[in-house]
């Protein structure tokens, strides 16, 4: 294709064309899925400079896949990163790339207040490897006392799941590149359309891309993205776990992709709108949304995100647990289901999903209550889902 035809394209764009090959006979519109494990060399020549790292030949699937190369090309120009990996799921991403920049006796330092999954992998699974993880407020307070010479990450999650807590993106990266630590971020709350944290000083920005950039709640899939360099650490580890991403799956991440703007855009107006019902409510104690003026980060929340604050909220009921879970029943419109950032709105418990294997005290710790339910916001009508809720609460 005409590849400098537009100098810089917006979001949308990229989205749908890059690394795609688009003009030209025949050339298929949409993505073909390669579906193979593996890939014929012509003769042990190629083989060798394979070997030496001198072919970019595709070997096999685990290492790298034509379809798969589309999707990163997509997700490496929609964070703004030189390069990118797909990956088997977010913690797949996750795990790979915290295991690519520690070794044992390291340390990390993350913010308590990530998915549940990641927390459990920093509390239970590091340990085991002789890794150690400082756990510190979304404020970062304390950080430049806790660094010492074995601290290697930082690591933090903007916005949180599941109570929107927003970090500071650029003083977190900052803070970062002052103790020379490598900076990583799990940005799926917020998206590559309301936030870009490589811009932000960042080294590496996640996903679990199950959620917004496929958009569908029809794979599991994970993302990293940031410097050539990096990114071909991370891959390596994911070569060694087998945290590789099917082509089918990849296939449908980049037709997610195609639409993550639109639906993005779409969710975050329905979900202040929500938010905004829910706060007015007289059954609801507290609504956790970054767009309402009520949100403690919500002048954060208009410096680092652009064009919305997400399709996420949350909200504890005045009844605590027992009315939490009286409203998930008499949903009708919102499913009860655990995950995010598909089409169809979702409500779930964190306590008994994402955050069930943390304790009481480290639920409290990460601010969330028994009774808080959290809110997916998919593409109905706004109108049909504060009925919903509205007769949920009734
Ligand atoms: N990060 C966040 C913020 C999540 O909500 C999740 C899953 O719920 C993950 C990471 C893990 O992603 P996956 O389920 O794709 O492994």
């Amino acid at each position: 294709m005409p590849k400098k035809l537009v100098p810089r394209w917006s979001d949308a764009t990229r989205a749908i064309h890059s690394g795609e090959p688009r003009h030209g006979l025949n050339v298929p519109v949409t993505t073909p899925i390669i579906r193979t494990s593996n890939f014929n060399f012509a003769d042990t020549a190629e083989l060798k400079r394979f070997a030496e790292g001198k072919s970019k030949a595709y070997l096999y699937t685990r290492y790298g896949n034509p379809t798969l190369s589309v999707a990163e090309a997509k997700i490496a120009d929609l964070e703004n990163a030189e390069a990118a990996l797909v990956t088997a799921s977010g913690t797949a991403a996750i795990a790979s790339a915290l295991l690519a920049a520690l070794q044992s006796g390291d340390e990390v330092i993350a913010t308590r207040q990530i998915y549940g999954g990641s927390f459990n992998f920093f509390r239970d699974t590091l340990p085991r490897l002789g890794i150690r993880t400082h756990f510190v407020e979304t404020s970062l307070e304390g950080v430049d006392r806790l660094v010492n010479a074995k601290t290697r990450v930082l690591y933090v999650e903007s916005p949180a799941n599941p109570t929107l807590q927003l970090v500071d993106l650029k003083k977190a990266a900052a803070l970062a590149r002052k103790h020379k630590l490598v900076s990583m971020v799990d940005s799926t709350f917020g998206s590559p359309v309301l936030q870009k944290p490589l811009d932000l000083g960042f080294d590496l920005v996640l996903h679990s891309a199950t959620k917004y950039l496929a958009g569908h709640s029809d794979i599991v899939a994970g993302v990293a993205a940031g410097s050539r360099a990096r990114i071909s650490k991370v891959r390596e580890m994911m070569i060694r776990l087998g945290g590789s991403m099917d082509p089918d799956a990849g296939y449908l991440l980049i037709r997610g992709l195609k639409t993550l703007e639109l639906r993005v855009h779409r969710q975050c107006a329905t979900a202040l709108e929500l938010a905004r019902f829910l706060e007015r409510h007289p059954k609801i104690a507290r609504v956790h949304y970054p767009g309402l003026k009520s949100h403690p980060d919500r002048r954060l929340a208009r410096r680092q995100m652009a064009g919305g604050f997400g399709g996420m909220l949350a909200f504890d009921l005045k009844g605590g647990l027992p009315a939490a879970r009286r409203f998930c029943d008499r949903a009708k419109i919102f499913l009860l289901a655990a995950s995010l950032g598909g089409v169809e709105s979702l409500i779930v418990l964190p306590i008994y999903t994402s955050h069930h294997r943390m304790g009481t005290t480290e639920l409290a710790a990460a601010g969330i209550s028994p009774g808080m339910v959290r809110v997916s916001v998919g593409l109905e009508d706004a109108v049909d889902l504060i009925a919903d809720v509205q007769q949920a609460l009734s």
